[in-house]
């Protein structure tokens, strides 16, 4: 990178998006219960790079998919693609986003529908953006050498095949209408190590051949280190570390990136030999920090003070009130540092 090289525009973009849950009164006096799924998630995406989002089950990371999708509306932020909010579009300009933004989701079989054949399955979302069906089955065949599966697979049904194949299959599908953005929530983490492993050096190099965009949703820290440029750690509802892969998920700072860390590597966190570690309820998180009843570093400020992303690094944040940022080179500006990887 040139030394006056601007930033590039990001393709996809997040501003302090909330998504809250309601829920009906348990009784007639009761209060009407919310739980905020995502709170005041921030992050942007450039064009041909993979943005990582990981946290246990629960922590919103489906939920800001659905946002992207547009499957769920915020309550409040924006979500940007190529600049536009995605909220504010018009009929055909919905059109359009909807064929740039696909989805691959965990478990192909169940998204899969076991009447249908491969031809059939692959083809839909073409065709539901208006290509003939010859045009459809012939871009078809091309998505599914791509990803590695012989054309012929199209007459078949998906129980004929294995785990792997069938998300092959399911890239193949995604990539059908040339979307600048796909979103794998979990795509990977019902296969079996080696298989994963297969497809994610698959996504990788689809990458790099189409130029398209990931957001890579996953609980497996090593997948998500492995795909991802960038990555956001949720905490219920939050980002509380967001920053490089390899920093944020090889030298973690905030607690909770740490005891996640920890947690797959095999070691007991220390987050857990002096505390409790149950999950709080999501209805009623703790006050101030909501990971202090889990975290060997809380002190009385982390009862009463919410922390924000600070600095921590280059290009590097966490939310939390013990963690310091490194040196003052490594928050050196941009152009001052080694080129990016590409
Ligand atoms: P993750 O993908 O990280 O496991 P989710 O985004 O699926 O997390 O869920 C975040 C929180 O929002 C969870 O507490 C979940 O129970 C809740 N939630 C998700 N979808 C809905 C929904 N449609 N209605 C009510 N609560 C939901
Ligand atoms: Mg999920």
């Amino acid at each position: 990178m040139s030394e006056a090289t601007p930033a590039p525009t990001p393709l996809l973009q997040l501003e302090s998006v909330a998504k809250v849950y309601r829920f009906a009164r348990q009784s007639l006096f009761a209060p009407r219960r919310e739980l905020v799924a995502v709170d005041g998630v921030s992050f942007s995406l450039p064009q041909g790079k993979t943005f990582g989002l990981v946290g246990e089950s629960g922590s919103g990371k489906s939920t800001v998919g659905k946002l992207i999708l547009r499957l769920e509306r915020p309550d409040s932020g924006v979500v940007r693609f190529d600049n536009r909010d995605i909220f504010a579009q018009d009929a055909a300009q919905l059109r359009r986003y909807r064929a740039q933004v696909q989805l691959v989701l965990q478990d192909p079989y169940g998204a899969l529908s076991p009447r249908m054949r491969i031809g059939g399955i692959v083809t839909e979302p073409m065709r539901a953006q208006g290509m003939s069906r010859e045009e459809a089955y012939e871009q078809a065949g091309e998505m599914l050498q791509l990803v590695g599966l012989d054309p012929e697979v199209m007459r078949r049904h998906p129980h004929q095949f294995s785990g792997g194949q069938r998300q092959r299959i399911a890239i193949a599908r995604a990539l059908g209408v040339k979307p600048r953005l796909v979103l794998l929530d979990e795509a990977v983490s019902a296969l079996d190590v080696s298989v994963r492993a297969q497809i994610l050096l698959l996504l990788k190099s689809l990458q790099k051949r189409l130029g398209v965009s990931f957001v890579f949703i996953g609980h497996d820290l090593a997948s998500v280190r492995f795909m991802s440029d960038e990555v956001g750690v949720m905490y219920f509802g939050r980002i509380v570390e967001i920053g490089p892969a390899a920093r944020v998920l090889g030298a973690p700072r905030h607690p909770y990136t740490r005891h996640l860390v920890e947690t797959a590597r095999g070691d007991i966190p220390l987050s857990s030999r002096s505390q409790p570690t149950e999950l709080p309820d999501p209805f009623s998180l703790p006050s101030g920090c909501r990971f202090r009843n889990r975290c060997p570093l809380a002190t009385a400020e982390c009862a009463t003070q919410e922390p924000a992303l600070r600095p921590v690094g280059h290009r590097h944040d966490a939310a939390c009130h013990h963690v310091e940022a490194e040196t003052v080179d490594t928050l050196a500006p941009p152009h001052a540092l080694a080129p990016q990887k590409t």
